[in-house]
């Protein structure tokens, strides 16, 4: 067998495990009963172990270098060049931090998960201050030991979002911050524009689950190789490309939370079945980034499912499925309801003109307490200041401020860039869409997706992990990563909306 076949092979073990491993963590958060929880704790430890043990061992670096030297005169995007260039860069990563430092990362933020949960129901910053120093301190090193040219963040960062540099972050932040935070102002002082109300009606359930399977069934969630399931928090998982599955929430008197949930993570779903059937199985299968899987989410969440043309379409069906609530409701006013804006101190409930602002200020934060420019204890009013700076607000306690969010006592710091770079790449992959298919908006509104969805396939699915990020953005666009496609398009439809 040649060196190249030896390497998949040995790599296919490890995602079969890592796969075995994420099946019963869906299983544990959609179906698994209370008691169970000890025991599929122990199970998840041993498969995770087990993969990681594998794709960490000498064998793996051995088959690595041997499979380099035989496909050095590939091309670049040919499937095997770009398997040993994927699984060297994973391996790099996943053999520069020690053991010891990643047993002292899972003890810490196991411990660091409840004395979080405790201090945000107590609302008090200073409980968990101590925890937080801890694992910024760990985040150092950590920071040191996979190694980073420039900036500190850039390795961490480099996880999640690889090949993306702290200072183009700050490049692409500090634009926005010019042009969004005067914008946000503006449309502030007319929020009493939109009547909220037909989002807040008494909408049954069973109601909402069918009227939502519909849509990300016309959407082309290939439901064949995927279902949808209840879960607290929503996700999406997969265990190979032709089962990838997803989760939503139900809410009776806030109806866009499940299904614009279910649009988000239909989105990120379509993603993973889209990647080519000759990925499937090896580790270029799935997406390249968080970023470049939040662009797909957003995309279809956002830009589609919050757009007239898709309401167009799907409103009159809603309407008919909820006679007493919406029958008097026109499709204008439902349109601006769902597009509605809010002074949220909460960044999971930010509406898409306000978010962008919550993930910069985590960003900045982020570095601040990383580079030791801002020391834990004075970081709730660095907080505080920031969401006055920006959003013209203050919260009114740490649960709603700094508590807010489960990352940072998970020991995931460098993640939440990745939120607004989606966002960012969605619309400039949605402009690049429209100037090649120009038919896409009014498709959509006839209830045709597949112009779109297939749009996506072809430039940015089928390829998986075979580019990074800047690398696949550059080939569909044209262009490195740019906040204007999104400026445009949030400055004209918030425009037309609040009268601005
Ligand atoms: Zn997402």
């Amino acid at each position: 067998m040649d060196k190249i076949q030896q390497l998949k092979k040995h790599l296919a073990d490890v995602v079969h495990l890592q796969h075995a491993a994420a099946l019963l963590g869906w299983d544990q958060q959609c179906y698994m009963p209370h008691g169970g929880g000890a025991a599929r704790a122990e199970q998840l430890a041993v498969l995770s172990r087990l993969a990681h043990e594998k794709f960490t061992a000498d064998k793996t670096g051995k088959l690595l270098q041997a499979a380099a030297a035989e496909v050095k005169d590939r091309p670049y995007d040919s499937d095997e060049a770009a398997l040993v260039r994927v699984a060297q860069h994973d391996y790099d990563l996943a053999t520069r931090i020690p053991t010891a430092l990643v047993e002292e990362i899972a003890r810490v933020t196991s411990q660091a998960h409840e004395v979080w949960a405790k201090a945000r129901q107590d609302k008090r910053f200073a409980d968990f201050a101590p925890m937080l120093e801890r694992i910024f301190d760990l985040m150092r090193q950590q920071a040191q030991a996979l190694g980073y040219k420039d900036r500190m963040y850039d390795a961490l960062l480099d996880q999640y979002e690889p090949n993306m540099k702290t200072a183009d972050v700050e490049r692409v932040f500090t634009e926005l911050r010019g042009e969004l935070v005067p914008f946000v102002a503006a449309v502030f002082e007319r929020l009493d524009k939109v009547d909220t109300r037909p989002v807040h009606l008494d909408y049954e359930l069973a109601k909402q689950e069918k009227f939502g399977m519909m849509v990300i069934k016309k959407l082309g969630y290939d439901l064949n190789r995927g279902r949808q399931d209840r879960a607290v928090h929503p996700f999406t998982t997969n265990f190979s490309t032709n089962d990838v599955r997803i989760t939503t929430r139900y809410m009776k008197n806030y109806m866009p939370t499940a299904l614009f949930g279910s649009i988000h993570e239909a989105g990120h779903a379509m993603y993973e079945q889209g990647s080519s059937q000759a990925l499937e199985g090896t580790i270029l299968a799935g997406g390249t980034s968080l970023g470049v899987h939040e662009s797909q989410s957003r995309l279809w969440e956002n830009v589609v499912g919050r757009s007239r043309g898709f309401w167009k379409h799907f409103y009159p069906s809603l309407q008919k499925m909820y006679p007493k609530q919406l029958g008097s409701i026109d499709m204008e006013t439902f349109y601006r309801a769902i597009n509605f804006v809010s002074r949220s101190l909460i960044r999971v409930e930010a509406d898409e003109v306000t978010y962008n602002l919550h993930v910069m200020l985590r960003f900045e934060m982020e570095n601040a307490l990383l580079e030791g420019k801002l020391a834990v204890k004075d970081a709730p009013d660095a907080w505080n200041s920031k969401m006055q700076a920006y959003l013209g607000i203050t919260p009114p306690n740490d649960a709603e401020g700094i508590l807010q969010d489960v990352h940072w006592s998970s020991g995931l710091v460098g993640y939440f860039p990745t939120y607004s770079l989606g966002t960012f790449l969605s619309l400039q992959y949605w402009e690049k869409a429209l100037k090649d298919v120009p038919s896409i908006p009014a498709d959509i509104e006839k209830g045709n997706f597949s112009t779109l969805l297939g749009w996506l396939n072809q430039n940015i699915h089928q390829h998986g992990r075979k580019y990074w990020p800047a690398e696949l953005t550059q080939r569909v666009t044209g262009e490195s990563l740019q906040i204007q496609p999104f400026m445009r398009y949030l400055k004209a439809k918030y425009s037309e909306i609040y009268g601005l």
